[in-house]
């Protein structure tokens, strides 16, 4: 059914197992990713650090935030939280 569910759930190892910070986020005209595209060519957010992955997670699933796998960047919990401290 739903296909995002469990990937908060996949590994110890990530930092976005950390539950959501904010109860609410803005809901987002653009998309994430673009979002992160812009920020990082400014320098409002550092160039990210690799995060290692979970193992057997899904490669095909690839966090441009994090530089790990699991999940897309769109999902990326820790970039909803960077994006929310940013506006
Ligand atoms: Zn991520």
């Amino acid at each position: 059914m739903s296909e995002s569910v469990d990937l908060t759930l996949a590994g110890v190892k990530s930092i976005e197992k950390i539950w959501p910070r904010f109860m609410r986020y803005t809901p987002l005209n653009v998309d994430r990713g673009k979002l992160l595209d812009e920020a990082l060519s400014v320098d409002l957010v550092p160039t990210p650090r690799k995060v290692l992955s979970p193992d057997n997670v899904d490669s095909t699933r690839k966090c441009r935030y994090l530089w790990n796998i699991g999940h897309m960047t769109e999902e990326c919990q820790a970039l909803k939280d960077k994006i929310k401290d940013l506006i």
